[in-house]
């Protein structure tokens, strides 16, 4: 089969055959090419020879089509590879299926020898061969012979203190002969071996070294937290070098064709004159703005006609790609090349700015926008924003350090740290960490996770910090080049100002404002239009979009989504956010307020059920007022009320000297609140005395609570609504648990129904979160109006893991690859999973109109709703500010279906 694949002079061979084969570098050459745009000729090996290498680590069978492919490539180019008289250069260049960015390896300037320099050097000067040469040798002593990196890096440092010189650029050519042979030496002396001085050798050195980057530590760390699976393997792309450092007529850069921070369509990107490629993605020299401002520094202005045909050339990617792509050019004495173009990536607020337009404009549907839009990017949508207040205060009072560029909206407040390994062991101390750098770098992934924020000093929208963060949807700033990082000192200075490593700092990552010390934040824009309404829609391109995209969600979604919500302002929240209505109320949470502890204290320490009973009159009132409240704002959306799940311990103190106080607020001697807590202590409360395990015991306690929900809803219902309460039993394990309880609440109700003389709709169910639970699902359901699934316990019970203690092992079992990811935050499909589906079923089948909906926090967790979709759950239920994204990935889950196999755990 063909693994090798040739493209130029209009001519792709792999066009159509996709990223999965060529990966995303060598398919948007192919298609560029068969667009007739100007792309350097070259050929790709396909993704699979990656896996052939790894196992066999030879690509000693691929030598006949690479060699065929080379031919076609030097009549193309017009020049041989290894010709000492005008020699064809190449790049060698990974290109993974999903992009990695900076993660893997290239070598550019390949093909460079002591012979053929000769020949570049007629053609194009001394200097220029000599600083190609000094390029290549640095790159493939780095990346194929593993000479480190820092021996290059101080043999150029000295040649430039040598010369008082400033940048390379200032050097001569003799400086560059020279630092060539003393690379040459360190690279014999480092590998024992010359450097290798055969074209061909040069190239097979590369691609192996280009296949092994894809097991990298950093393309490891990277594939893990993006979910990109191991075997996919990277292409291989070889391709003619053009050169952007040919002088003043030359340059490099990326562009997008649109905003990758806020989605606004206008053509955006950077250059660096006379330079190459990995000059600006590198962040090291701060590049120039592609768009006239005014400064003259600009392409537009500097070099109009390449600029006016990359403008139409981006014009045509997108249309032919309909999506924002990313770009890199290389323009080479005037003329324009492009070398790469690829779905751009974008934060939340642009993918969704970028999605709802695109249908506006005709290039998409409503079906493809939803696809385009990670359920998890609307977080960033709904996170706060600095105080604008107590910003300007910041900076009226001097502590604005400096402005870089906006590079990943949203604002962040963190203690500093200045290298990933602090930001990562900071972080796990429980603060928030901005991690400032010079610059990022691939190795830097695991400590940009961990922060809230990333500044960095150098470095332009497209610079590695920049284009991370965006995918990791992390608030940063780029560019701040008035500030000066020294990492040796542990310290950052600006304006007269230091601070130092765990100090607190500021970034507006949708300004690009720096400040010193902490600032307050306030609510998102979206907020502000929804919640606090002192934002007017029309005024708000994100919040319009926002709205939208989880309009046209709601179209397509068949599962419903509830609210968790315990309060009267969450269930506002909630409702807003689209919450269809509460999937759970914890009334513990009620129980906890300052006023009301006294009474639930003086409950637990009655000496029998009239004690309890007296204490909870007082508690009655106070916990029907708060149902009313909620029943309030929910209207005639259903409210599932679950009735007490802690045990009783939970709400008494423990700390002597809380002991001591709460005694004497109860009036009663320390011994006998002491005594109490012993008495209630377990050693495993999880599975202790709690749920429904407490009402059966206590029954007064459950009765209190059924009463205030129904003359909540009696007198809700007085005023003219038609509250719907749901009444949830939890912890259930066996029928007759929950037929008992059932009994309490239907004749609980008509006591209240009888007092009131008002009819309330309501009904009875069960939670489903112990493994016999689901087993005998049937029976349960015999008599049961609705199963909830509190996948939080379920996922507890069924691994035998304590919620409270799994931390201390849970870490160590995804690291290892035991487990894919933490089955407490994503749902175990294939092991929790099943007994859902099992329950789900036999429910079913005994009441088939058995509502069917489910509360943990897998209720907010975009893979599991899917399966809850598959199973064929009726609602999910999450936190109020989750709901967006459950009702744009219940969407998604829906017009997915048949397409994808559910992972799952073994
Ligand atoms: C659950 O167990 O999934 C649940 C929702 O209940 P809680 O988290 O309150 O135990
Ligand atoms: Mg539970």
């Amino acid at each position: 089969m063909k693994r090798v694949f040739f493209f130029g002079n209009g001519q792709a061979e792999g066009a159509g055959l996709g990223k999965e084969r060529l990966g995303g570098k060598g398919a948007g050459l192919a298609e560029m090419t068969a667009l007739g745009i100007p792309v350097p000729p070259g050929f790709t090996i396909e993704t699979s020879v990656c896996a052939d290498y790894t196992k066999s680590g030879s690509v000693d069978g691929l030598k006949p089509e690479v060699n065929a492919a080379l031919e076609r490539l030097e009549q193309a180019a017009g020049r041989r590879f290894g010709d000492p008289g005008n020699p064809l250069l190449v790049s060698v260049r990974s290109g993974a299926r999903s992009s990695m960015p900076g993660m893997m390896d290239t070598i550019l300037n390949l093909g460079l020898t002591g012979k053929t320099i000769r020949g570049l050097a007629a053609v194009s000067g001394d200097r220029f061969a000599f600083d190609c040469r000094r390029r290549f040798l640095q790159m493939y002593g780095d990346i194929v012979l593993e000479v480190p990196k820092h021996e290059f890096e101080k043999v150029l440092g000295e040649k430039r203190r040598e010369r008082g010189a400033s940048s390379d650029a200032e050097l001569t050519v003799e400086d560059l002969a020279e630092t060539v042979r003393r690379y040459e030496e360190i690279i014999r002396k480092k590998t024992g071996d010359p450097f290798p001085d055969d074209p061909q050798a040069q190239l097979w050195g590369a691609i192996g070294a280009v296949f092994r980057s894809w097991d990298n530590e950093r393309a490891k760390t990277y594939r893990k937290l993006h979910r990109i699976p191991g075997d996919w393997g990277t292409a291989v792309n070889v391709q003619a070098m053009v050169f952007g450092n040919r002088g003043e007529t030359s340059a490099t850069g990326v562009a997008f064709t649109r905003d990758p921070s806020t989605g606004e369509k206008k053509f955006y990107g950077e250059f660096l004159p006379n330079a190459q490629g990995e000059d600006v993605v590198a962040g090291i020299r701060t590049p120039r703005p592609l768009n006239s401002d005014g400064s003259g520094r600009s392409l537009e202005e500097t070099m109009p006609q390449a600029y006016r045909e990359l403008l139409r050339v981006q014009d045509l990617l997108e249309k032919r790609f309909h999506d924002m792509q990313d770009l890199e050019f290389t323009i080479e004495e005037a003329k324009l090349y492009l070398l790469q173009t690829r779905n751009g990536k974008r934060t939340g607020f642009a993918a969704v700015r970028i999605a709802t337009d695109m249908v506006e404009e005709g290039l998409i549907d409503e079906t493809e926008a939803l696809m385009r839009v990670e359920p998890e990017q609307l977080v960033q949508l709904l996170a706060p924003v600095f105080d604008n207040k107590e910003k300007s205060a910041a900076v009226g009072g001097g502590k604005l350090l400096g402005k870089g560029l906006p590079a990943g909206p949203g604002a962040a407040c963190g203690q500093i740290a200045f290298d990933a390994a602090s930001a990562v062991r900071m972080a796990a101390g429980g603060n928030p960490v901005v991690l400032v750098r010079e610059e990022t770098s691939p190795e830097d992934i695991a400590g940009m996770h961990a922060s809230a924020g990333i500044l960095t000093t150098r470095g332009g929208m497209t610079s590695h910090a920049a284009v991370v963060a965006r995918g990791m949807g992390k608030t940063c700033v780029v560019g701040a080049g008035e500030i000066t990082v020294d990492p040796e000192k542990g310290e950052l200075r600006a304006k007269n100002q230091t601070a130092r490593e765990g100090d607190w700092i500021s970034i507006d990552g949708t300004t690009g404002e720096v400040l010193l010390g902490r600032i307050a934040t306030r609510p998102s824009e979206v907020l502000q239009v929804a919640l606090e309404k002192n934002l007017p829609p029309e005024k708000s391109p994100v919040f319009q979009a926002f709205d939208r995209i989880l309009g046209w969600a709601d179209k397509r979604r068949r599962l419903g989504v509830r609210a968790n919500a315990d309060t009267p302002t969450d269930a506002q929240v909630a409702v807003i956010f689209g919450a269809e209505g509460i999937g759970l109320c914890r009334t513990e949470h009620m129980f906890f307020e300052e006023k009301r502890i006294l009474a639930v204290r003086e409950m637990i320490l009655a000496e029998n059920a009239e004690g309890r009973r007296a204490a909870l009159s007082r508690i009655l009132p106070m916990q029907r007022e708060d149902f009313v409240g909620i029943f309030r704002e929910m209207g005639r959306r259903p409210v599932t009320i679950r009735l007490l799940d802690p045990p009783l311990h939970e709400f008494l103190p423990n700390e002597e000297s809380a002991l001591s106080r709460t005694a004497s607020e109860l009036k009663v001697p320390v011994e006998k609140l002491r005594d109490r807590v012993r008495q209630l202590h377990e050693a495993n409360p999880m599975l202790g005395h709690r749920g429904c395990r407490l009402g059966i015991t206590h029954p007064e306690i459950y009765e209190t609570q059924v009463r205030a929900i129904f003359e909540a809803a009696a007198e809700v219902a007085r005023s003219g609504d038609q509250p719907r309460p749901e009444v949830m039993i939890p912890l259930v394990g066996t029928s007759a648990e929950f037929e008992k309880l059932k009994v309490l609440v239907d004749e609980t109700e008509k006591k209240v129904e009888k007092e009131t003389g008002q009819r309330i709709a309501y009904t009875v169910g069960t939670m489903i979160e112990i493994p016999r639970a689901a087993l005998v699902a049937g029976r349960i359901a015999q008599n049961c109006d609705f199963f909830s699934f509190g996948t939080n316990d379920l996922t507890q019970m069924t691994f035998g893991y304590s919620r409270d203690d799994a931390a201390s092992f849970l870490p160590a079992y995804i690291e290892s690859g035991i487990l894919p990811e933490d089955p407490f935050a994503s749902l175990d499909q294939s092991g929790v999973g099943e007994l859902v589906a099992i329950a789900t079923e036999r429910g079913r089948k005994a009441n088939p109109k058995l509502k069917i909906g489910v509360c943990g926090e897998h209720g907010g967790d975009p893979s599991s709703i899917e399966f809850f979709h598959k199973t064929g759950l009726d609602y999910v239920s999450c936190s109020p500010f989750r709901v967006p994204v459950a009702r744009l990935a219940a969407a998604r889950a829906a017009l997915s279906e048949g397409k994808e196999a559910v992972s799952s755990t073994a």
